[in-house]
This record gives C-alpha cells, sequence and structure tokens, in this order.
C-alpha cells in the first residue's frame, strides 16, 4: 500500500474513481500503546471492529498479543498476519466451530451462557483439561450509544449455577460482560464489576479472570466522551473492591477504541442539490453508522487547492451511490457551501465498523487503499512521540 503525507498530497497526483481507504498506522500504534501501558491487565483486540489485514498487523506489531474472535474465517484472518492467542468469545457456536477452533487453531477460551453451550463446547473439546471457560453475564447497557443487550447473558438466576458447573471443569474460570459500543459513561464499566462481585459473593466460586469487554469510546462530531484514563481509574477502582482481585487477571477487548481514529474514507462529490451532497460512499460502504445509529463523521474538503473554501457553515447531508432512498447520511454534516462536483471530502473515524460492513449492493462497495501519515481530525490519544519520524514504528503493509 503506498503512502502518502496527506490525502490532498495524493489527490494532486490521483483522480480516484473508487471511494478510497485511508489508514493511517501511527494512530493504530498510538491507541495500542496507550492500552497496553493504561490497562491494568491483558488487551485482546475485537477483531470485528475492523479484520483488515493491515490493520491486523499493526495492531500485532504493537504488542496487541490476543484477539477476540467470533467465528472460524476470523480465526483465519488473525492467523494469516499473527501467531496470536485467540478467544472465541461469541456465546452461541456450532459445534464443527468449536471442534476446528479447538483442533486446528489452538483456541483454549471459550466463552459460554447456557448449559446448553457449556456442555456443547465440553463435548466438542473431548473433555479437554486446558480450557479457560468465560461465562458471559447479561449487563445494563444503559450508558451505550449502540446498546447490545438482551441478545447474550445469563441473567443474575442462572449464572451461580453455570459457574458452579463450570468450574468442575475449567482449568481456568472467568466472567465477562459486554456494557454495549461507545459506552460514554465510564461508571458503566464500574457498575459491571460491581455485579461481577456480587455474583462470586452469592455463587462462592472463585474466578481466575474477568474480562470486561469492549465498549470503550472513540470521538465523534456527536458524542464526546470523558478521556480513557476516567475510565481506566474506574475499572481499577472497581476491579480493586473484587473479592478475587489478587489471584485474578483482568482482560479488556477494546474493538472501536483501537481503530476508530485509525481509518478514513476519501469519496467524490458527484452532484450538489441544495443542502444534499451525493457522494461516492455511504450506508452500504464505510459509512453504515451514519444511516442507520445516528452518527456523525468529521469531514473536510480534501481538493488540492481547495482545502479553505471559507468558514465551514453549511450543514451538508449526504447520499451515497445505491438508488435505495435508505442510503441518506443526514448528518448534519459541516462543510463550506462551495463544495461542489468533483470535489474530493476525507470523512475521518470510520476505522471501526466501517469497512467491514461495506458491501456489494448495486456495484458499489469496492475501494483504493492508500496509507497517510498525518494526523487523524479526531483522537482520544495525543501526539505520539516519534524519535526517527515516521519510521518510528514501521509496519509490513
Ligand atoms: C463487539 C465486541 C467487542 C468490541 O466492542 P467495541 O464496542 O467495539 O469495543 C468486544 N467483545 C465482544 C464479545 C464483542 O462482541
Amino acid at each position: 500500500m503506498k503512502a502518502y503525507p496527506t490525502a490532498a498530497e495524493y489527490l494532486r497526483h490521483h483522480r480516484p474513481e473508487r471511494p478510497v481507504l485511508a489508514l493511517r498506522p501511527h494512530a493504530l500504534a498510538r491507541a495500542a500503546d496507550w492500552f497496553v501501558a493504561n490497562f491494568p491487565g491483558r488487551v485482546l483486540y475485537a477483531t470485528k471492529a475492523n479484520d483488515a489485514p493491515p490493520v491486523l498487523a499493526a495492531l500485532a506489531e504493537a504488542g496487541i498479543r490476543a484477539f477476540d474472535v467470533a467465528s472460524l474465517p476470523e480465526m483465519e484472518r488473525v492467523r494469516q498476519v499473527a501467531d496470536a492467542e485467540l478467544y472465541y468469545m461469541n456465546p452461541i457456536k456450532s459445534r464443527s466451530a468449536i471442534a476446528r477452533a479447538y483442533g486446528d487453531f489452538g483456541v483454549r477460551c471459550f466463552a459460554f451462557d447456557s448449559h446448553d453451550e457449556l456442555e456443547k463446547i465440553l463435548a466438542e473439546t473431548n473433555g479437554a483439561d486446558d480450557l479457560t471457560l468465560f461465562l458471559r453475564i447479561a449487563c445494563p447497557n444503559t450508558h451505550s450509544l449502540i446498546p447490545l443487550e438482551g441478545k447474550y447473558g445469563a441473567s443474575a438466576e442462572e449464572a451461580p449455577a453455570l459457574l458452579l458447573r463450570a468450574r468442575q471443569r475449567a482449568t481456568r474460570l472467568g466472567i465477562t460482560f459486554h456494557v454495549g459500543s461507545q459506552a460514554v459513561v465510564p461508571a458503566a464499566f464500574g457498575e459491571a464489576l460491581t455485579q461481577v462481585g456480587q455474583l462470586i459473593v452469592s455463587s462462592g466460586v472463585l474466578v481466575d479472570a474477568v474480562d470486561i469487554g469492549g465498549g470503550f469510546p472513540a470521538r465523534y462530531p456527536h458524542s464526546e466522551p470523558p478521556g480513557l484514563d476516567c475510565y481506566m481509574e474506574e475499572i481499577v477502582r472497581a476491579a480493586d473492591a473484587l473479592a478475587v482481585k489478587h489471584s485474578c487477571e483482568l482482560l479488556c477487548e477494546p474493538g472501536r477504541a483501537l481503530v476508530a481514529d485509525a481509518e478514513a474514507v476519501i469519496v467524490r462529490v458527484d452532484a450538489r442539490r441544495g443542502n444534499a451532497l451525493y457522494i461516492n460512499d455511504g450506508a452500504f460502504g464505510a459509512l453504515f453508522d451514519a444511516a442507520f445509529s445516528g452518527f456523525r463523521f468529521p469531514v473536510r474538503c480534501v481538493t488540492p487547492g481547495r482545502e479553505d473554501l471559507g468558514p465551514a457553515d453549511r450543514r451538508s447531508r449526504f447520499y451515497g451511490p445505491p438508488a435505495d432512498i435508505a442510503d441518506y447520511l443526514p448528518g448534519p454534516f459541516v462543510l463550506p457551501e462551495r463544495i461542489g462536483e468533483g470535489d474530493y471530502l476525507e470523512i475521518g473515524q470510520v476505522g471501526a465498523y466501517g469497512r467491514v460492513l461495506a458491501n456489494r449492493f448495486n456495484g458499489f462497495g469496492a475501494f483504493d487503499e492508500i496509507v497517510l501519515r498525518d494526523e487523524p481530525m479526531l483522537s482520544m490519544f495525543g501526539e505520539r512521540q516519534r524519535d526517527d519520524g515516521e519510521d518510528a514504528r514501521s509496519i509490513r503493509l
């Protein structure tokens, strides 16, 4: 993949027909460094947020040694770029996938949230004596912009018996939860950890690991969460209150927070009608969340020579390329009025749940790809110190 200092510099020499995914590997490295340095335990990357090989490679290079995966194809993708430990944390798995995960991919860590699933794992791993089993418990997702509640998780009534049964068969036993994606209140983690503490006390079962899942936020124009250090303080405080704190490993599974800053999509404006800009990517490309989750992404004009078109006083909305009316991105997006047909825009913060949700509807959904060396428009992480320019943390691309 070719690297350029900025999107405008790239566009000085190219007139891309397709939307362009622009990866900033230094932003990935910075996020991974931050989590590894500041989370008091093991950091897993939740592969589903972005499983592009250069993303996985950059994270592995930056010190992420374990990956949360939900399917065999995800395991294959991770294995192709990194010799990492795989955690199969999807609470519902097919029998054959469990057997292949254990036998072919060396997976030893599995999540479950019911007796049926637990028995399935035990049967398909032939009574293995090297399993780490995580009980997924249900927890409120009230502090999250994208709640995941209701699909998975054992209730407070079911959990003690499940924990007891798993304790008899697991070499290591853990509890896990997910507070919902883009959790904008740090107390989400404290409250769920308190729930874990109550479960340990009420069941009388000691656990070896607590995996606090994902949900760590990124910055967007519609969502400015507190700093991630506030989240870490809350987690440390709540974990310290657990009865098992001295013997228990803490894990987390950030997806969004590790990758959101690191990718932007460069789109071309093909028409303007009033405030509506018709662009060449949209809801069925990398911008799903702008159409279906009310997300507003940061936007700027990157046409060479037109980066400064005056005050950004116009409230724009976008339409994507397919004919479907659902491909409408209401925003509003803040852009100068003089943006028009032929202009290129950089739409930032699409690294998480962007390219992975793109499909080929109406013949669209294919991207060119480049690397950019400049800073993302928004970031949860400060400027990273580099001692020898851009190659301080060079990666294989
Ligand atoms: C999706 C998912 C994550 C990552 O969630 P983010 O909100 O992107 O951090 C982590 N763990 C599990 C089990 C998931 O399903």
